[in-house]
């Protein structure tokens, strides 16, 4: 019987973010320290077999339909289109957050194996900048892992761009026109204060209303129809494409959040900024049945609170950092 995941505020959740491993090829100053992350062990990280059950019942006890790959980098984990095969024969929209550095290799595979939908996180265009943000010489790599992604038949395919005032905020319009010529979305994220090193700060967020007056400058844009998707919408008046904005900081989404997440060592958050976890993995290596994995994932969701509060006092940074919990 289906019922939903609905919270005390009655937003249904329907979307189920799964982190695959915290590990990364990347190190990304916004994201990762550069050393000393302590990675978890082997045997912490859940099995195929119980993500997919934990997918499982969440798709079939509570009519989930969106499941996404992330990490740390997913594409790390040894032996990825296995998962996404088990995933995608639940019958729900599957996708994928990757850094793009693999995808050369991995993009058709990941493709016949079920995979529906790519996002690549790309932050410079310019080589020595990229090198200095991601503190990998990798950019041309990523580049042929969005042009792989795009000829494995994925679309579209979506550019993810953390804007960062005085980092690569000057390269807002460079990103336009590289969506524009490579027909790929790009999607500009605000910086949210999940950085690793703890330097986020409110001054560094270039806004949704700072972003969009950049690209007014040099487009016409026209506002699309917002969905339940976080990112407002706007296509070019010429008709070559269109731009997302994800403004978590300065325009939250909470009141229509859809998600939950759970970590690679398997804990269940019902918020990206959730200060509590509900250990999943327990209960999926207990004697515990499907009923009680959902009831206490419903039990979670229903704890959840209004929203993040980032900007305000009373706003808790959580534990994890971005990549330990997969974004
Ligand atoms: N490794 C994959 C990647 O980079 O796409 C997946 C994991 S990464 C944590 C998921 C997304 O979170 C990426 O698009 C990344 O740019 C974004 N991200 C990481 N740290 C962030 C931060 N502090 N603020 C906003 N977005 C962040
Ligand atoms: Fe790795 Fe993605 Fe974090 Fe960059 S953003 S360090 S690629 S997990």
């Amino acid at each position: 019987m289906t019922t939903q995941l609905i919270d005390g505020f009655g937003r249904v959740h329907r979307d189920l973010r799964i982190s695959v491993t915290d590990r990364c090829n990347f190190r990304c100053t916004y994201c990762m320290p550069e050393e000393g992350m302590q990675w978890q062990r082997r045997e912490d990280l859940l099995s195929f077999e119980e993500i997919e059950r934990l997918a499982r019942i969440m798709v079939e006890r509570f009519g989930v339909n969106a499941i996404r790959l992330t990490g740390g980098e997913p594409t790390v984990r040894a032996r990825l289109p296995v998962l996404v095969a088990k995933l995608a024969a639940l019958g729900v929209d599957l996708a994928m957050t990757t850094n793009g550095v693999t995808l050369p290799l991995l993009a058709d595979e990941l493709r016949s194996a079920g995979l529906n939908r790519i996002n690549i996180s790309l932050d410079s265009l310019r080589a020595d900048r990229f090198g200095e943000l991601t503190r990998r010489n990798d950019l041309a790599r990523v580049l042929e892992g969005v042009e792989a992604a795009r000829q494995a038949g994925f679309d579209p395919v979506k550019v993810n761009v953390v804007v960062m005032k005085g980092v690569n905020d000057d390269e807002i319009v460079d990103f336009a026109h590289f969506g524009r010529d490579r027909s790929v979305v790009v999607r500009f994220i605000e910086f949210m204060p999940l950085d690793a090193d703890e330097g986020w700060s409110s001054d560094q967020v270039m806004t949704q209303a700072e972003i969009l007056a950049s690209l007014s400058a040099e487009f016409e844009l026209v506002p699309v129809a917002r969905t339940s998707a976080p990112a407002s919408r706007w296509r070019y008046a010429d008709g070559r494409g269109e731009i997302g904005i994800v403004a978590s900081v300065s325009q939250s989404f909470c009141d229509s959040c859809d998600r939950v997440r759970v970590t690679a060592d398997g804990q269940f958050r019902n918020c990206l900024f959730a200060t509590g976890e509900t250990d999943v993995r327990a209960l999926l290596r207990s004697a515990a049945g499907d009923d009680e994995i959902a009831v206490a994932l419903q039990r979670s969701v229903s704890s959840k609170w209004a929203g993040h509060s980032i900007n305000q006092v009373h706003f808790i940074r959580p534990r994890r950092s971005m990549s330990e919990i997969g974004g």
